[in-house]
């Protein structure tokens, strides 16, 4: 499979001065509490939560399974209305969901009966760009995630990363300030899910944009983050917010280093201890 990246600095007629960028994306949630269901059928699936993300910032939302983390970061997204408090992207109330906060899902969600140019030029069309802006955001993208040779294939005739790489394209083919990650490489094989972290990093590295990326993976978090949020069991909240020391460009190799271990150690501590405590939360 072709995992090269190629540098987005002249292949994108349409991106933003990179000024413009970094003054985007930033995301302040204010005493947000989610309650699905009523009376007795109410759930708390995330006590009251406040945060504030830097634009250009990369945050993994890590956490035991049923936590909340996808709550969460639906309620960022726009697919989820909070029961409290607020979430703003850029001073701007959230209300729905909108083009400049990109979502990928773990499955994949392309659209099986269009082409793969179909699908990554969805946006810019619905969005009311004229067909040759849109043939070039298209084919910008299918290049930038080494997918060009594929532009007239279908999804299913695809592998799984490839179809990520597409899912991914789709969502930065809208320019969007933020893009909103929910275990998207949950699905695939070991091998393809470590190309696919150094592939999302070099796209973040050259457009600048938040990502606010939700896994239950340790390693995975550490690897890519600024900026790791561990949340308890559920309801869910933000029990630590860790600051990832590791320089960038991220390597691979860096798994081993000490200040990697002594995080992942941190995490999977609190991980362990979260997990414990939902299971014996389900078994009361
Ligand atoms: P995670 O992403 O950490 O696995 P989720 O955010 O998916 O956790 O779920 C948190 C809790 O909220 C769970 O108890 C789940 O059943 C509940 N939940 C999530 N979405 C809905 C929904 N649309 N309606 C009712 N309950 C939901």
């Amino acid at each position: 499979m072709n995992n090269q990246v190629v540098s987005l600095k002249e292949h994108i007629p349409h991106r933003p001065a990179p000024k413009a960028l970094q003054d985007c994306g930033h995301i302040v949630i204010e005493d947000v509490e989610i309650v699905f269901g009523k009376g007795t059928d109410a759930n708390q699936a995330v006590k009251k939560t406040s945060l504030d993300i830097t634009p250009g910032e990369f945050v993994c939302i890590l956490g035991p399974s049923g936590c909340g983390k996808s709550t969460l970061l639906n309620s960022i997204a726009g697919y989820v209305t909070p029961s409290r408090g607020s979430v703003l992207v850029d001073g701007v109330k959230v209300t729905g969901p909108g083009p400049e906060r990109g979502m990928v899902f773990q499955q994949y969600s392309l659209f099986p009966w269009k082409t793969i140019r179909e699908n990554i030029a969805f946006g810019p069309k619905v969005a009311g760009r004229s067909s040759v802006e849109c043939s070039s955001i298209a084919n910008t993208f299918l290049e930038m995630v080494g997918l060009s040779k594929f532009a007239d294939k279908y999804p299913a005739e695809l592998s799984g990363g490839m179809q990520q790489r597409v899912g991914i394209a789709r969502a930065l083919a809208n320019y969007p300030s933020v893009l909103l990650m929910d275990e998207p490489f949950g699905a695939l094989d070991a091998q393809t899910r470590l190309m696919m972290q150094e592939n999302l990093l070099s796209l973040w590295s050259e457009f600048g944009i938040t990502v606010v990326f939700v896994t239950h993976d340790v390693d995975e978090a550490i690897f890519l983050a600024d900026r790791v949020l561990v949340m308890s069991a559920s309801p869910g909240s933000i029990i630590d917010d860790l600051h990832v020391p590791l320089p960038r460009p991220r390597d691979p190799a860096m798994a081993t280093s000490a200040e990697f271990m002594a995080l992942k150690k941190i995490c999977l501590d609190q991980i362990r201890s979260e997990s414990l405590k939902a299971f014996e939360q389900q078994n009361r």
